[in-house]
Order: C-alpha cells, then structure tokens, then sequence
C-alpha cells in the first residue's frame, strides 16, 4: 500500500518545513507509520453482523416510513442525561452559539481552494454568504438574523477559523481535505439509520482520517463520538478508517486513537445500548432518569430539575 501523501508518514522538521510548532504537530499526529495495516475486511464484517444481531429485537419497532435516526448528538443525551434527552429531542435552534460551527467548517472548505492570499475575515464573510444561499438548514437563520446576531457570528467565527489557519497547516487538496462530510449506513431496510456529519476528512478511503475540531477544551466523550463516526464510515464503506482525531483549537492539541476492532466493538455496543434506551423511554414511556454532569449548564430544564439545580450550585462553589 502506498504511503498517503494525504498525510506524510515522515515529516520535516518545523525549522526546515515552514510549519510553527502547533502545525506541525497536526502533521506529527495524523502522520501514518510505515508498518500501519489496514484492518482485514473480515473485521468490518463481523462488526456488521454484531451490529444487526444485537439490534434485531427492537427493529420492528421502526420502518422505513417511521425510521429511527441514530445520531452522535442522540447517543451523546441519552446516555448523559435521559431527562435533558427528552426535553431536547425535538428541539434544535440555530444561534450565533450554534452556527459558529458550520460556518468555520465552510471557511475551512473555501480556504482550501482558495487563490492568493487571504485574511480568516474575507474568508468567513464569503462563508456566511455561501452557506445563506445554499439549501443548508442553516440559511433561514442566516438571512434573517439580527445585525447584533450577524456580528456576533462573524466574530465566533474569524476567531475559531484565526485559530484553525494558526494550528493547522495549510490543506493541500491532494491530502483530500473534506468538511462536513456526512455518512450513513441503513440497517433494517431503513427502519434504523446510522448518520454522522464530520468536521474534516484526510485522506483516500481506504486510509482515512476523521477529525473533529473543536473550539473548547477536550473531553472523554469525544473519543465516543469520532469512534461512532468510524463505525458508520466502516459500515457505509467496508473499510475501517485509519485513526480518530479530536482536536481542541484552545489548548492546540489532540487527542488521538487508531482504529482498532476493539474500537469498533465499543462504538456497536454504545450505539445498541443507545437504540434500546430510546426504545424504552421514547416508545415504552420508561421514566427517564436524571444524571447531573456538565451537560446541565445547558438543559433547558436546569431552572426546574432538582437534581440539576443541587449540582449547578455545588460546581460554582467547587469552581
Ligand atoms: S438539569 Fe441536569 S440532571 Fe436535570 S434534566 Fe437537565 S441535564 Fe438532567
């Protein structure tokens, strides 16, 4: 197998490669190792038949017409908080907050086929535009938001794209550099569907790397949600991505797993315990639980929820 001139398998160092020490991290860590393998197909396969297997009890609960949407978001509620799951299920508002994303992702795309030089501010602007007139779901908000709304995205977001130009190296389009790149694999005729949308892809399929950036610090339930991202993405294609990336733009640093059948085990049993959680409270009406983390700083029902309010009070006196 050729080495990957998405990502190098040995790199110059950050004197002699024009890189700063945070880019040429990014290439360190993506980097392939001369003696990586690709896991066997067989390996995609018996994943496929544990995925169908464990979720085969509860398939019939769903249809194509009336189909069960797995998502990283989903399974990230329901398995933090069923409560805060509930009480956001159906609810998705786009804001300055929650746009910020999607238009850095976009940036991100410009910015690699971009010609000439370039500031992060012409580039998220030309962003902002594009995605306003695209069929994006975020375009609604985007149009008709609030001069003081407009402003506060544009600063989220030439800050956020600051960051990435300052810790990634430039995306060369031979490395096959893809945002927003989604991902679905159908189970059951379509009565369960597996989705993910990722951040940036590198590199060809049968050696991907899947990376998600984020503004914030890193947290544990990141590597749960990029090892779901793997899973969809082996299952859609029959090849295993190479390695997952979760990189903090605040503290310019990843965290970074191989993907391994371990790896994949984990993601099934996560996504089958998910499938069955929701089975149990959405369709049965099981009582959810309630399960006080970080995550109730922002539930909408962190105003009126006992156990929420005791542990928003204790974190602002351990903070
Ligand atoms: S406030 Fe916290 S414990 Fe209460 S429902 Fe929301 S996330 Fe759950």
């Amino acid at each position: 197998m050729k080495v990957p001139e998405a990502v190098p398998a040995t790199v110059p160092d950050a004197q002699g490669s024009g890189l700063n020490p945070m880019q040429q991290a990014v290439v360190d860590t993506l980097g392939k190792s001369p003696d990586w393998v690709p896991l066997p197909t067989s390996v995609v396969d018996a994943v496929r038949t544990m995925l169908h297997d464990q979720l085969a009890v509860v398939a019939d609960r769903f249809s194509r017409n009336n189909a069960l949407w797995v998502s990283k978001n989903k399974l990230t509620t329901i398995h933090g908080c069923q409560a805060h799951h509930m009480a956001t299920k159906d609810n998705f508002a786009w804001t300055p907050l929650t746009a910020r994303g999607t238009v850095l992702h976009k940036a991100v795309e410009l910015g690699v086929h971009w010609r000439g030089e370039s500031t992060p501010v012409e580039v998220v602007d030309e962003a902002i535009a594009r995605l306003s007139d695209s069929s994006n779901s975020v375009a609604d908000f985007l149009i008709s938001m609030t001069p003081g709304d407009a402003a506060q995205l544009r600063g989220y977001a030439v800050d956020l794209y600051t960051r990435f130009e300052e810790c990634f190296p430039k995306l060369k389009p031979s490395w096959r550099p893809v945002t927003e790149s989604s991902a679905r694999y159908e189970l059951f005729d379509g009565a369960i569907v597996l989705g993910t949308r990722s951040d940036l892809t590198l590199g060809t399929a049968d050696q991907k790397v899947i990376i998600d950036v984020k503004s914030g610090g890193l947290h544990t339930s990141h590597r749960e949600d990029l090892r779901f991202y793997a899973l969809v993405e082996a299952l859609r294609s029959g090849m295993a991505p190479r390695r997952l990336a979760t990189y903090s733009l605040a503290a310019a640093r990843a965290d970074v797993e191989d993907v391994s059948e371990g790896v994949l085990q984990a993601a099934v049993r996560r996504v089958v315990a998910g499938v069955q959680l929701i089975v149990a409270i959405e369709l049965d009406k099981r009582e959810p639980t309630r399960s006080p983390a970080a995550h109730c700083r922002w539930c909408p029902l962190n105003d009126s929820c006992a156990e929420g309010i005791a542990f928003l009070s204790r974190d602002e006196i351990d903070d």
